[in-house]
């Protein structure tokens, strides 16, 4: 069965609007094994998107549109493929009384115009919209099926997994394709690729797509099969395969995050932890703290920037500071011994680095920074040199810092 999908929008022509939803969309037909062929995208224009959708409809089983179901002038989908279909309009009066009701939920009054949106091409069924006002429809014409969504995501997204999805999985009965991600941090795209270069060139079913991807480098594992189940048994023995060979730099699989790990693996231990950050701005307290439930095991975080807030508040000596600079591995181990005494932790992590894009010497160039973790008469200090601008190096120091955390832990 073979998918289209024909954004409808002029902002996403001007580039105002970033395209999200047909990303959502691929990826929820990919998941039940339809393929997608073509994607356009097409402004608020009858003649353009009267092209597009024939052109969508004459070659594709299934289209899906989104956009352009709106209550004001600019909104033109229903008009447009009910003259394609050749199908009068006409009021859905169910359609009609739901959105009546939504407007009364919400406590606003329907205006004129949403009455338009009421009014879908005859022998069409409306999709109900449970986040918002615009009915979607489903209409079929000379055995394919065209389903027009709304543009806002959050409508869109729940239309298409409660109503559009279901009724494809029943419409395609055929393949599913089930992915698994595999998420490894600590070594490059490429050298991932030669490791398992043998794997990868032997299979087609599952096939492995590693990239890259912010601060790690991820693999997914994607099997075609009759059922969930059978995908998942083809997936199996690829993964342990995998495993066995880079399973040292894995840390997590499909949505699991470094931060996730280093919280289950505190909780298990009934242990805490304290930070000292000084050039990720807090971010790998916030990562931390992201996790439901971080209050049992993250203890606090010290934001220190200047000597004076490392001497104040983590009891860095001004000597180490002067004899080795803030940016060493002497500090950022004192910082460390610092966080986890004077919150009284079993754990404290810090990072100290030159995050850019000015600040830079010949030997202690933009991106260098040192990480310590100690523990228990544990000590662990460790340098890195990072590449990117502010941000990105902020974003890369809080996922290798955390890394070093959860193998600590772990260790
Ligand atoms: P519409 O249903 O055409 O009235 O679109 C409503 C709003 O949804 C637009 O103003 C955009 O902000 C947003 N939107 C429309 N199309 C997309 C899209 N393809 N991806 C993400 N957002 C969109
Ligand atoms: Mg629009």
């Amino acid at each position: 069965m073979r998918a289209e999908l024909v954004m409808i929008g002029t902002e996403l022509l001007l580039g105002e609007t970033v395209d999200t939803n047909a990303s959502y969309l691929a990826q929820g037909l990919a998941e039940i094994g339809i393929d997608v062929f073509y994607k356009t995208t097409v402004g608020d224009n009858w003649l353009r998107m009267t092209e597009i959708l024939s052109q969508a409809l004459s070659r594709a089983d299934v289209v899906i549109t989104s956009g352009g179901l709106g209550p004001t002038m600019d909104d033109l989908t229903r008009e447009c493929v009910a003259s394609i279909l050749n199908y009068p309009l006409a009021l859905d009066t169910e359609a009609l009384e739901t959105m009546r009701q939504y407007f009364h939920t919400i406590g606003r009054t329907m205006s004129q115009n949403n009455r338009k949106q009421a009014y879908l091409p005859q022998g069409a069924v409306a999709i109900p919209n449970r986040w918002g006002t615009a009915p979607g429809l489903i209409a079929k014409v000379s055995g394919r099926t065209i389903f027009c969504l709304p543009g806002v995501p959050r409508e869109l997204k729940g239309m298409f997994r409660e109503t559009v999805l279901p009724y494809l999985a029943h419409l395609a009965n055929e393949s599913r394709l089930v992915s698994k991600t595999l998420h490894f941090i600590g070594i490059g795209e490429s050298q991932l690729e030669e490791l398992i270069k043998p794997i990868l060139l032997t299979q087609s079913n599952p096939t492995i797509a590693p990239y890259a991807s912010y601060g790690e480098v991820k693999l997914r594992i994607s099997a075609k099969a009759q059922s969930n189940a059978e995908a998942l048994a083809l997936i199996k023995p690829i993964e342990q395969q995998i495993c066995a060979i880079a399973g040292k730099w894995l840390y997590g699989v499909d949505s699991d995050t470094i931060e996730g790990n280093i919280a289950n693996a505190l909780m298990e231990r009934t242990q805490t932890l304290a930070t000292a950050e000084s050039c990720t701005g807090g971010l790998i307290s916030h990562r931390l703290t992201n996790i439901p439930g971080s209050s049992t095991f993250f203890e606090r975080g010290f934001i220190t920037y200047s000597n004076k807030a490392k001497m104040e508040l983590l009891n860095v000596s001004e000597q180490l500071l002067q004899i080795h600079g803030a940016v060493s591995s002497e500090v950022a181990v004192a910082m460390a011994e610092g966080a986890r005494k004077n919150a009284n932790t079993h754990w404290g992590l810090s990072v100290t680095g030159i995050a850019g894009p000015g600040g830079g010497t010949v030997e202690k160039p933009v991106g260098l920074v040192h990480m310590a973790v100690v523990g228990l008469d544990y000590t662990k200090a460790e340098v890195y040199r990072f590449q990117g601008t502010r941000e990105e190096i902020k974003y890369r120091v809080s996922q290798v810092a955390l890394n070093l955390l959860r193998l600590c832990i772990k260790e």
